[in-house]
């Protein structure tokens, strides 16, 4: 069943009425840019067409009860029970829950209010595989308390409603889910997975400033199709890792900057003067840092490509970002340069690399259009093949952001 309906009818059963709406908000897929945004780099996201929906109401009680339909399961809190991580019967919240939970958490401490609601969700973006089924979560709840915020009459006695409520833009929304994941849920996540769920614009790639937090559109052409391909290889514990690399640029920033005094990022290193200095840094280090500095100098590059609409070439600094990752920034592991192996040999794809953190997840291609279907089928065919693993392959669109629907 289609996450729309199934939300709309476990609504009718849990609650015995109509939802007064229904949101969605969109995982993402990044094109470009990877491992750069807390450096204060640019990425190249886009919100795709699978996504977290929502169907809610308010509630008649100052307690909120919220089903994950997909897991049957259901929570139920407070303002009161939500600082401390349970129901309102002091039960632990589930994992799942701590994503709307912490939504919450961060409206409230912008002093916006948090009405009580009754509300069903589920999506069809994969779990943990690198397409932000957590951001779509934190965006479809932005939107559907931000929506009950001005819903005329409370369903909580003596409380103060005027009908206009409380209206964020987009990017708002979006660093307050960063907040609720980097605070409340305690994963260290820098800004672009909430902006993609948030901002998403059909047919468009968004490029992002990470240290600004402008952002523009780019155009995807018309022929050219988004193929996500999951390795099925979900990532292990590997927070690890990520520290480390984190640590590795942090490094790199404070020895380059006793040579280069306005260097307060890897953002401000130029290729040249990386290359000038790269001597200056331990050879671990270097590598970390040679991807981050490169990375952003090929979405420099890439910018005017997409402007242009010359996608091969575009997609010749996807296939360069992938080789990045596997051995300057060691991201990959053997299924994913599988996967984008086969995809760069197959007719139609004009890039292909991993998408995500890596150590599992999904790689990302940009292919013609009138041969997707067919790159789908002998990607995963060969893939299969090869590793003996079945691959899920999602054919997708540029989306819109979250909304009501
Ligand atoms: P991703 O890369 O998909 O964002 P995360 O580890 O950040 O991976 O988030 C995955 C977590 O989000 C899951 O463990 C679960 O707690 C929650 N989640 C994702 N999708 C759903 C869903 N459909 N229903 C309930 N919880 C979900
Ligand atoms: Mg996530």
């Amino acid at each position: 069943m289609h996450p729309k309906e199934l939300v709309t009818s476990t609504f009718r059963q849990r609650f015995g009425k109509e939802p007064a709406f229904v949101a969605l908000a969109p995982g993402r897929v990044n094109i470009l840019g990877e491992h750069v945004d807390f450096n204060d780099g640019f990425v190249l996201p886009a919100a795709i067409d699978r996504a977290t929906y929502i169907a809610f109401a308010p509630a008649n009680s100052e307690r909120s009860t919220l089903v994950a339909a997909d897991f049957g399961e259901q929570a139920s809190f407070t303002l009161a029970s939500i600082p401390t991580k349970t129901n309102a019967d002091g039960a632990p919240l589930a994992e799942w829950a701590y994503y709307p939970a912490g939504v919450a958490w961060a409206l409230t401490e912008a002093d916006l209010e948090v009405r009580a609601i009754d509300a069903v969700f589920a999506s069809n973006v994969p779990q943990g595989s690198g397409l932000s089924s957590s951001a779509s979560i934190e965006m479809a709840f932005a939107v559907a308390w931000q929506t009950l915020s001005a819903v005329e009459g409370s369903a909580v006695e003596g409380s103060a409603v005027d009908g206009a409520g409380w209206v964020l833009p987009p990017m708002q929304r979006a660093l307050l889910g960063q907040k609720a994941e980097n605070k409340y849920v305690g994963v260290n996540c820098g800004i672009m997975d909430q902006f993609a769920s948030a901002c998403g614009v059909s047919d468009k790639l968004l490029l992002l400033d990470c240290r600004s937090l402008e952002w523009q559109t780019l155009p995807v052409p018309e022929d050219v199709a988004i193929v996500i391909a999951d390795t099925s290889v979900r990532r292990k514990l590997t927070d690890g890792e990520y520290n480390k690399r984190r640590q590795a640029c942090e490094d790199a920033v404070k020895i380059l900057s006793q040579h280069l005094p306005n260097v307060r990022a890897l953002r401000d290193v130029s290729v040249d003067d990386f290359n000038r200095l790269s001597n200056q840094l331990p050879g671990v280090v270097e590598k970390r840092a040679r991807h981050v500095v490169e990375e952003i100098e090929r979405s420099r590059r890439a910018i005017p490509l997409l402007e242009q609409g010359k996608i091969r070439e575009f997609g010749q600094i996807m296939n360069e970002c992938h080789t990045s990752l596997r051995d300057l920034y060691e991201v990959s592991i053997p299924e994913l340069n599988v996967m984008v192996e086969i995809a760069q040999s197959l007719p139609g794809c004009h890039g292909a690399r991993l998408t995500g953190a890596g150590f599992g997840g999904c790689t990302a291609n940009l292919v013609e259009k009138s041969v997707a279907e067919a790159f789908a089928a002998e990607l995963a065919r060969q893939y299969e093949a090869k590793t003996g693993l079945k691959p899920e392959i999602y054919i997708c669109k540029a989306s819109d952001g979250a909304r009501l629907v």
